[in-house]
């Protein structure tokens, strides 16, 4: 009896681990999405002068999709807010890695730069180091819950990646000028190119630098059929036209709500979800500055580029081939970079515009970047800035906390050792516009003191870095 019960628990032993070592690793996707609208009545924060909220024209998310081999769980999440603090994400992912189990280095979580939602960057978006608000830390929850709904939601997928070309609707926003016609900067010095001169501008000679044409996207889907979520990148700024006191998700909510009608994918359960990240679009946006600009009413321009978008992203997917299984694996560091710190003739001229005053009752930009100038002044010397990058089978996604130049997008794509490659911006933190040392050199909004934080070749080392890490990657594929 007992020599029989040994054979019996023998065969169950041999049999369960034949079972453990012939089972194919299924591979999942999950996707859930958490509303992050903050109460009316709070600031908007997008221009120089936030004003509060009397309107919620469409609600704002954090659109959560999580991924899952078998073996390794990514998160990837894009919120609709105009940038996200790295405590906001800090604390999430510190959540998210309790309760989901899923560490902090497998979890994106970017800003879409909607101009149109209240501060998740705390009070000062110039201070750096703060405690979290109310609304941060709502917001930091929110995703947690989301990445842990979307993980609840996992199921057997199917995956494929795609592109589509979308050139009309990415303009380049620097521009050199006729000799003498770029207005002096705030801190009254001379730039050599000038942001959004204005549409029709005579005085327009060149773009200062490229646009990036093209979307990047995943699509999950059940085995052979329902479609669970869509995670795309594009490299638009933001669109705008809004009413002002509107609170709105900008053309990145709207293209998610018209994919899910092109897919038939509403009123799932689970749900689809579809998510917009911005790519690298810090010097682009959708301006056609060669013409005047029609008048619009509002939200009409929005539309146009979030369903002609949507359109193409949904024809191509029509030509995809799904694989049934690939794996994932990421790669996180936080190189030192030096902060940008006034020159004393800065700081004499910050100390001097501050102590005259303000001038009129408008926006008076000296005022304001004296002012930013002295913050800058009181930053540390450097500081750790996050980088992510993420396998998802054959295409690597590169990370930067920072509102970066097309340019440093497209050199991404050329350079990454994972191939096909694109960037998310605006990842794990707000470090500012992140210019090429050439564009430095030209001057211009996005390169002056207090826009700009970090020292002027801090592209160069965050791209070496990020590349560097896709290297790493493809080491690591067996
Ligand atoms: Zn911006």
């Amino acid at each position: 009896m007992c020599r029989l019960l040994s054979v019996v628990v023998a065969a169950c032993v041999v049999g369960s681990s034949l079972i453990a070592t012939s089972a194919e690793p299924v591979f999942k996707a999950g996707a859930a999405t958490s509303n992050i609208t903050p109460p009316i009545g709070q600031n908007i924060v997008g221009g120089f002068a936030p004003s509060p909220s009397t309107q919620v024209h469409d609600e704002l998310h954090a659109r959560c999709l999580v991924l899952d081999d078998g073996q390794t769980k990514l998160a990837l999440v894009v919120c609709d807010l105009l940038g996200i603090s790295r405590q906001v994400s800090d604390e999430a992912r510190k959540v998210i890695a309790e309760r989901s189990k899923i560490p902090a280095t497998h979890v994106l979580i970017s800003a879409t730069h909607t101009h149109s939602a209240s501060s998740a960057m705390g009070q000062d978006r110039f201070r750096f180091e703060q405690m979290l608000d109310e609304y941060q830390q709502f917001v930091a929850r929110r995703i947690a819950d989301g990445v842990q709904r979307a993980a609840n939601n996992l199921r057997p997928a199917e995956i494929a990646f795609g592109t589509a070309e979308a050139p009309e609707h990415v303009f380049n926003r620097r521009w050199f000028m006729q000799p003498g016609t770029v207005p002096p900067n705030p801190f009254g010095t001379a730039d050599l190119v000038k942001m959004n001169p204005g549409a029709g501008n005579a005085n327009l000679t060149e773009p200062a630098g490229p646009t990036d044409p093209t979307i990047s996207f995943f699509v999950l889907r059940e085995p052979g059929g329902k479609f669970l979520s869509v995670f795309s990148a594009y490299s638009l700024h933001y669109v705008g036209g809004v009413n002002a006191s509107d609170i709105s998700a900008d053309y990145y909510g709207m293209y998610c709500d018209r994919l899910i009608q092109r897919l038939g994918a509403e009123h799932r359960d689970p749900p689809f979800v579809a998510l917009m990240a911005n790519g690298t679009s810090g010097d682009i946006n959708n301006i056609n500055f060669r013409q005047p600009r029609p008048r619009q009413k509002p939200y009409e321009q929005m539309q146009f580029v979030a369903d002609d978008v949507a359109a193409k992203v949904y024809t191509a997917i029509g030509g995809l081939k799904f694989r049934g299984h690939v794996t994932l694996d990421a790669r996180y560091r936080e190189p030192i970079v030096a902060w940008r710190h006034p020159t004393d003739e800065q700081l004499e001229w910050a100390k001097k515009t501050i102590a005259t005053g303000k001038k009129g009752t408008g926006t008076d930009l000296s005022f304001i970047y004296a002012q930013r100038t002295l913050q800058m002044n009181d930053y540390p010397t450097t500081t750790a800035v996050p980088l992510q990058a993420l396998r998802i089978g054959d295409v690597c996604i590169g990370t930067m906390p920072c509102e970066v130049f097309c340019e440093i997008g497209l050199e991404f794509k050329r350079r990454s050792a994972v191939q096909p490659a694109f960037m998310v911006e605006l990842n794990h933190g707000y470090f500012g516009y992140l210019p090429t040392p050439r564009q430095h050199k030209l001057g211009g909004y996005e390169t002056w003191l207090g826009t700009n934080r970090l020292e002027a070749d801090a592209s160069d080392k965050l791209l070496t870095e990020l590349v560097a890490m896709s290297e790493e990657l493809k080491a690591a594929v067996q």
